[in-house]
């Protein structure tokens, strides 16, 4: 199925497949709790019951598989390569499921890159999914930029911190994602504040959040805030992501049908 944003640069989804949303997630630099989001994204919808995949185009920092424990190799079929399953069943492609060593370093430039994306895209057996989420190589230059060009992305999750938000770095990934005509879905806050351990209560360290402000600011819907929190980087660091639930990522669904349908 063609998707609502491929256009003549843009690349279709290849005839082995049938994606019926393709869902990114970008950050203004990197390190912010992109991959996670990305992670915590695929792993809700899945739960809702939907058929999802994750394509980890962050090649220089892929974290993905870590994320859910993954370690199997992509096997290859006559249609071309099958990606291996979380036990929840969400196929995975990252580079680092085809590295001998997952510490390996991929020491590559930008057209290497750009060009083991596209092979996750067109020679990946992904099957019939609901949604694919990208998640992209991190911050505005060429890595992004080639992906946000070439694969037909139906909208884009933009992740941010407290900081970011203050320095103004997320209005680079705003602008270039627009630029690009790629509709944004939302804008989520992440690390916002830290949860005490104890009490659970959130403590504004980075200062109030200007989350709602500068998504107002931008014309931009603001998804949801999610705190500094010990259990989540505890979850991640055990390859158990999928057991930390992030309640407003349940409306995804529904705000992307939204923005496809313009509204
Ligand atoms: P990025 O993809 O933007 O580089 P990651 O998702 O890899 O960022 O997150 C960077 C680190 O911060 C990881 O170790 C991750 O587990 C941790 N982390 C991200 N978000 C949170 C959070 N809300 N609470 C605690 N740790 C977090």
């Amino acid at each position: 199925m063609e998707s609502a944003h491929a256009g003549p640069d843009r690349l279709s989804v290849p005839d082995h497949s049938h994606i019926d949303n393709v869902v990114a997630v970008m950050s203004g630099k990197g390190g912010v709790g992109k991959s996670s989001v990305a992670a915590l994204l695929a792993s809700t919808l899945r739960k809702q019951g939907y058929s999802v995949g994750i394509l980890d185009a962050d090649i220089t920092g892929p974290s993905i598989p870590r994320l859910f424990s993954l370690r199997g190799v992509p096997k290859s079929s006559p249609e071309g390569m099958l990606p291996p399953q979380t036990p929840s069943g969400i196929p995975i492609m990252s580079i680092n499921l085809l590295l001998a060593h997952e510490d390996d370093p991929v020491i590559w430039r930008g057209p290497l890159i750009a060009r083991a994306v596209q092979q996750f895209w067109s020679e990946v057996v992904w099957g019939n999914l609901d949604y694919l989420v990208i998640d992209l190589p991190p911050g505005t230059g060429d890595s992004p930029l080639t992906v946000l060009q070439s694969l037909p992305l139906d909208g884009i999750v933009i992740v941010s911190s407290p900081q970011e938000m203050a320095l103004m770095v997320i209005k680079k990934a705003i602008r270039m994602a627009r630029s690009l005509q790629v509709p944004i879905i939302g804008l989520v806050e992440n690390m916002s504040g830290i949860c005490c351990p104890h009490c659970g209560e959130i403590f504004p360290v980075f200062g109030d959040s200007r989350a709602a402000s500068t998504c107002s600011e931008e014309g931009l819907r603001w998804l949801g805030n999610i705190p500094l929190d010990p259990v989540l980087a505890s979850v991640s660091d055990q390859g158990r992501i999928e057991d930390y639930e992030v309640d407003f990522l349940e409306a995804i669904p529904d705000v992307l049908s939204d923005v496809k349908g313009g509204v």
